[in-house]
């Protein structure tokens, strides 16, 4: 299943927790060994230049994170509707048109849904977060058509931002703020977007339910404690690994690598690799 050389990296800072090197890792040996990906710690200034360092050095495309997502769209020559829309990108390619950037943040969390058989149609929503990784979330459920969707976030500027701008895209969706903590009642979708659970201890302030839908795009070796808890209360839940990983093979398809086939069976095949290499 041999296919196109792929040399691509990370862009971001802190970086001391991504499992990327290791999930291109096994996109390489799935697709016969032409993939090289490094991390490359950088902050907000350091971009363009690092950006064009990777291009005098032949690279596809890179991802970019922390603190990058949304400045990286001023370098941009084109922006796929999931960026525009979000107002963030997470994967760039050096392509016929330029920079040209996606977000598949966004697109693999409503690939997940599909995957899943998660129908959030006319369902409120608590997005917990207002960063890059809210945003992604709160379009995708949007997208899948959600009916209320509340951003909870410690600052609420950053909300309201978001509010406003997703507000303009999806208008058959009722958008609010709430403070960071439980939501009303009637919540049934509950989505963690920050780093708790990941880069600093805790859970999001809510007590997941039987049924709900849970998803957290923290994600940490043997699972979160929101996770947990929500798999223990019966909800049903996604997990930031899978987002991650499915997150990264459409970056790869982006950037031309993906064999082709069942994408979904590509990804599944990738994330159970890494889950053992996690245990081991
Ligand atoms: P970001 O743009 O920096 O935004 C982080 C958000 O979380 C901000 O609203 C921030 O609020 C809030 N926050 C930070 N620390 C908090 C805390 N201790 N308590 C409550 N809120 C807190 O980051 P991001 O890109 O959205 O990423 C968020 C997390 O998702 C990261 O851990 C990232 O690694 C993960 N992620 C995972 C995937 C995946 O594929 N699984 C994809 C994207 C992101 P303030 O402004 O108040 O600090």
């Amino acid at each position: 299943m041999q296919t196109k050389a792929i040399k691509a990296g990370l862009f971001g800072r802190p970086l001391s927790k991504s499992l990327s090197p290791g999930v291109f890792r096994i996109f390489s040996e799935l697709t016969g060994g032409l993939i090289s990906y490094e991390l490359r710690e950088c902050a907000g200034p350091g971009l363009a230049a690092e950006v064009e360092a990777a291009r005098a050095a032949g690279w596809t495309g890179f991802n970019a994170t922390i603190p990058h997502k949304r400045a990286v769209l001023e370098l941009l020559d084109s922006a796929e509707k999931a960026a525009r829309e979000t107002g963030a990108a997470n994967t760039v390619r050096f392509g016929e048109k330029g920079l040209e950037g996606t977000n598949t943040d966004a697109l693999a969390l409503a690939g997940a849904l599909g995957e899943h058989g998660l129908s959030v149609k006319g369902l409120a929503a608590a997005v917990y977060g207002a960063g890059g990784a809210a945003a992604a979330a709160a379009w995708a459920l949007a997208g899948a058509g959600a009916g209320r969707i509340a951003l909870c976030a410690r600052k609420p500027e950053g909300a309201r931002t978001l509010q406003a701008k997703l507000s303009r895209v999806f208008p058959g969706t009722s958008f609010s703020t709430l403070p960071f903590g439980e939501p009303p009642e009637g919540h049934t979708i509950l989505v963690n977007a920050t780093p708790l659970g990941m880069y600093c201890p805790g859970t999001p302030p809510c007590a997941p339910r039987a049924g709900d839908i849970c998803v957290d795009l923290a994600y940490a070796p043997g699972g979160t404690d929101f996770l947990r808890s929500a798999k223990a209360a019966g909800a049903r839940a996604v997990d930031g690994l899978d987002l991650l990983v499915w997150q990264a093979a459409l970056a790869l398809d982006f950037w031309g690598g993906f064999p082709g086939g069942d994408i979904v069976k590509f990804k599944n095949d990738a994330l159970a690799r890494l889950a053992r290499q996690l245990e081991g």
